[in-house]
């Protein structure tokens, strides 16, 4: 990583913050998002008031995320939010950041449950709450119940909630089904689970340096949490609701077999928008 320029001095304009955020390394567009975020003004008005001087708040906290986006922090937790579905969420350090891969797993939940009236909805591991706000805010008829093991992702998770407005939501603290109310049965139980394996060198590069670990890995072979969530998912589903995951790209066979071996019928597999088979579901047929 190059060294940080040493920073321009105080007071200077909103040209020479921009240039001096290129010369330490970030694309013009990340430069003025930053200073957009810290300045509040529009993108717009940075262009057509350069020459204007910015306070020294401004001044500060704007080279400061220049700093730790020159240190690789993803520009999502520096500005604090990120577009999924057409919506902005809240997210933090304590959540994974949104993925557009994550967009066929919320397709194929609104496919499913196209002919359920009032559906009954779980998803397991909400982190940011994308994918239980998306289903419930496009479904307001739906019920949806969106679980996390981490009391800080459940707390961003029912804030982007509440912001939205998404009141058919409700949460709880649960280790995958732990919580889950024996009797309850849903129609369509979905989740976005730890899928990269322990010893992935991915882990260890770009955005996924600063992501919550507990999002991104089992801390095993990368199956694991897929495992439990489809081998517990037949006591929990109403007879023909859909169980839907998303895996890694490698992991279709897999994930297939898990959901044969569980006695899931239709078991198939969807591809993302770069072409990479991304959510395995089956349905329920009942006992
Ligand atoms: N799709 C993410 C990635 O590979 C991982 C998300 C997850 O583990 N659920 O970067």
């Amino acid at each position: 990583m190059p060294a940080l320029p040493p920073p321009p001095d105080a007071p200077c304009t909103i040209s020479t913050l921009l240039q001096y955020a290129v010369k330490a390394g970030l694309p013009a567009l990340e430069a003025r998002m930053l200073l957009t975020f810290c300045s509040g003004l529009s993108r717009t008005a940075l262009i057509t008031q350069d020459q204007t001087t910015p306070s020294e708040a401004v001044r500060t906290a704007f080279l400061q995320r220049v700093a730790r986006r020159q240190q690789g922090e993803p520009m999502a937790y520096l500005l604090g939010e990120r577009e999924f579905f057409g919506r902005m969420f809240a997210v933090s350090p304590a959540v994974l950041i949104p993925r557009p891969d994550t967009e066929t797993l919320v397709e194929w939940s609104l496919d499913v449950l196209r002919d359920e009236e009032t559906p009954a909805v779980l998803e397991l591991g909400t982190g940011s709450g994308i994918i239980a706000v998306t289903i419930a805010l496009e479904r307001p008829d739906a019920h949806v119940l969106a679980t996390d093991v981490s009391a800080a992702a459940l707390a961003v998770a029912r804030q982007n909630a509440a912001d939205l407005s998404a009141d058919n939501t409700t949460f709880a603290t649960s280790d995958w089904y732990a919580a889950i109310e024996p009797k309850a049965r849903y129609q369509l139980i979905v989740s976005n689970p730890p899928y990269i394996a322990a010893d992935d060198s991915h882990l260890r590069e770009g955005d996924l340096r600063f992501e919550p670990a507990g999002a991104l890995t089992d801390h095993a072979c990368g199956l694991s949490a897929l495992r439990t969530i489809v081998s517990g998912a037949p006591a929990r589903l109403a007879p023909g609701g859909w169980l839907l995951v998303e895996h890694g790209y490698d992991q279709g066979e897999a994930v297939r077999g898990l959901f044969q071996a569980a006695g899931f019928a239709e078991v198939t597999t969807r591809r993302d928008l770069a072409g990479q088979e991304r959510c395995t579901g089956g349905y329920w047929p009942g006992n």
